[in-house]
């Protein structure tokens, strides 16, 4: 077993990975940068480093002062968590190079799902259905874009071959603005990626997301844990999230995954990873792949009672997957809400002094949160402030317990998103199931 592990992440999920280390009987560093010394995680480690000042730039995406971290605390493992270093390769590179075990997949597969383009082509080889599109990156060739355009068809969606969270895309409606929208999401890649790859992919109407989770041993063990619905979306943002998804079949979800699972086995995939999904008229189509644990991943826990933490851990500990494709059964229905420092209505970030918490209870609820009475959400990071999750013997049950939840939940202090999921809840629409990305926007008259 990993003897000690370094969490490079902050907020609920290096919460959640210090509790998947404690009950393995692992010991924990917290590096934190100056303003998060009171995180709830920091406190309970074993040891903590701070690691830089408040920017996340000279704090948690600092990889000299992690590895320094790492080695004056004698860590042998490093978890990434989501978001941050979890998908930079070049981290994984220099974590490996000075000793250290990654808690994640390999360099070179990061390197190959982090590109979508090459994550397109790898997915088409390993028999993925991929969204119809330039199967690979824009040329400077104005009149052969304006060809492919029109061969896939109006709308199409121009996608930054480095872009994640939701940044770097736009849809073109018509060919008068598609030689601008290349250069304005060229222009922005440079920018926000520093890449100029884009690519265009048809832009589908109404479409759901839905993800495959999966798990893989380096030893060529590879299953599918079924999928999340994760349709409820601003501005391309996840919201709520569910497993399973409304009116997917058995069959359907057995043919999906497994050939997900298959495509880990080809490309020689390693820990916990996801399969993102277009969802449309019984279709699937691959849109990315992201290789590491995911916010929205507890509701794949409720449902199928695996600890994807903690086998992240032991996988990267070189164990073999403890469960085969017939052990895992999906059980009952889950659902998550994320709980934002935000105002309900105009999504504007709410840090600030929590004056006062009470988190919901009771059966089938599950709160993953770092925060607690009299602490401050900082300003300087991502305004998501814990996640509400509930599971119930059918759907209905999961969302009459979620709406309990959310009446019960207080955080007084700071403005929350908690209007915005209770509306959610109460949404006909979304208990009917089955909702597409845009619903959201439109509901909130902003599409
Ligand atoms: P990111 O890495 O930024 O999350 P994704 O490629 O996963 O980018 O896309 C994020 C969201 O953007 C999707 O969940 C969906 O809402 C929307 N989207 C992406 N590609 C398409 C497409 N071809 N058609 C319609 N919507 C799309």
């Amino acid at each position: 077993m990993l003897d000690k592990i370094l969490i490079a992440n902050r907020g609920e999920i290096a919460l959640r990975i210090l509790r998947a280390c404690r009950e393995l009987g692992v010991r924990t560093v917290a590096v934190h940068s100056s303003a998060d010394r009171e995180l709830k995680h920091v406190r309970l480690a074993d040891e903590s480093v701070c690691i830089g000042p408040p920017p996340s730039s000279e704090s948690y995406l600092n990889i000299p002062a992690i590895i320094s971290a790492a080695e004056v605390t004698d860590a042998v493992a490093i978890h990434p968590g989501y978001g941050f270093l979890a998908e930079n390769a070049g981290f994984v590179e220099r974590v490996e190079s000075s000793g250290f075990v990654f808690i994640g997949p390999r360099a070179e597969t990061i390197q190959l799902m982090g590109d979508k383009v090459s994550a397109i082509r790898a997915m088409q080889d390993a028999g993925i259905p991929c969204v119809p599109g330039s199967n690979g990156p824009l040329g400077d060739d104005a009149e052969a874009n304006l060809r492919l355009a029109a061969e896939i068809g109006y709308p199409v969606i121009i996608k930054a071959a480095a872009g994640g969270g939701g940044r770097g895309m736009r849809v073109v409606h018509s060919e008068a603005s598609l030689l601008h929208a290349i250069a304005v999401t060229r222009a922005e890649a440079r920018t926000a990626f520093g890449s100029v790859t884009v690519y265009m992919e048809k832009f589908l109407e109404r479409p759901r997301h839905i993800e495959i989770q999966v798990l893989a041993d380096q030893y060529g063990n590879a299953i599918h844990l079924g999928e999340r619905d994760c349709s409820m979306q601003r501005r391309h943002q996840k919201v709520a999230e569910e497993s399973p998804a409304p009116g997917i079949t058995a069959e359907q979800r057995h043919a999906i995954g497994q050939r997900c699972a298959q495509a880990c086995r080809e490309i020689g995939y390693c820990g916990a990873g996801t399969f993102e999904f277009l969802y449309q008229d019984g279709d699937f189509f691959f849109i990315e792949m992201n290789t590491r644990i995911q916010v929205e991943h507890p509701v794949t826990e409720m449902v199928t009672g695996i600890d994807l933490v903690k086998e992240q851990i032991l996988i990267a500990t070189g164990e073999r997957l403890r469960y085969r494709q017939e052990d895992v059964c999906i059980r009952g229905h889950a659902i998550e809400c994320r709980i934002n420092a935000e105002d309900a209505r105009t999504f504007i970030p709410s840090p600030g002094r929590v004056t006062q918490y009470h988190a919901p209870g009771g059966p089938g609820v599950r709160v993953d949160s770092h925060i607690y009475n009299g602490y401050v959400v900082p300003p300087f990071y991502d305004s998501m402030i814990g996640k509400i999750i509930t599971w119930g013997e059918d759907r209905t049950s999961a969302i009459g317990r979620m709406r309990t939840a959310l009446s019960e939940i207080v955080v007084d202090g700071i403005e929350t998103n908690v209007l915005l999921q209770q509306d959610i809840m109460q949404d006909t629409a979304f208990q009917q199931g089955g909702t597409n990305i845009h619903y959201l926007q439109k509901k909130l008259g902003l599409a």
